[in-house]
């Protein structure tokens, strides 16, 4: 059976956990490098995405995830998580990972009381709509030529990217009872 991983240092590792452990996805909480051993997947949660780039340093955990995932290792990144996985940040702080080939924008719609749910289109995935929660959410100012959008506003606001074995999304799928966005990153995981 494949093992997925939460970074666990910050932010609501909890919730992917309950999702995880709702499709029988055997999981770990990685807060240490030698809990990324044997591991087929990785989330990076929701949270503070300054306060988990800090903790990941202290606990050494940058260089081999970094390295885990330019090995192939596939990964999630939700609203921080796409933050920390970003090539560039429209902001200094943090020092985002820079695994994938993505510009994006902080806090972009506002603070925590601009959050908003929506309908979001997200056309890979059958069975309609999704409710996307956004809580200070980032926005996606560009991607480079190998990544491709897979759920974008009317405005063209893109809300989720895959580039290979790596996805993003500015929302929290971890925080509704659907796991449609889960079950496609277990697939992603079983089929790398
Ligand atoms: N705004 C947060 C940050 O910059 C991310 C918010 C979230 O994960 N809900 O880290």
């Amino acid at each position: 059976m494949k093992k997925i991983g939460i970074l666990a240092v910050q932010g609501d590792f909890a919730e992917h956990i309950q999702s995880l452990n709702k499709l029988k996805v055997e999981i770990e909480e990685v807060r240490l490098p030698e809990h990324l051993n044997d591991l087929d997947g990785l989330i990076i949660p929701g949270g503070e995405s300054t306060s988990q780039s800090r903790l990941m340093d202290i606990y050494g955990l940058n260089t081999p995830v970094i390295e885990n995932v330019r090995n192939g290792m596939p990964v999630w990144g939700t609203c921080a998580g796409m933050i920390l996985l970003a090539g560039k940040l429209v902001e200094p702080h943090p020092v985002p990972l820079g695994l994938m080939d993505t510009e994006i924008q902080r806090n972009a719609y506002g603070r925590q009381v601009d959050s908003f749910e929506a309908d979001v289109s997200v056309p890979c995935l059958s069975g309609g709509n999704f409710r996307a929660i956004f809580i200070r959410a980032p926005k996606v100012v560009s991607v480079g030529s190998g990544v491709e959008a897979l759920s974008w506003s009317s405005d063209g606001d893109i809300f989720a990217v895959r580039q290979g074995h790596m996805l993003a999304t500015s929302f929290h799928p971890e925080l509704t009872n659907d796991l449609r966005f889960h079950e496609y990153f277990v697939d992603m995981v079983n089929s790398s």
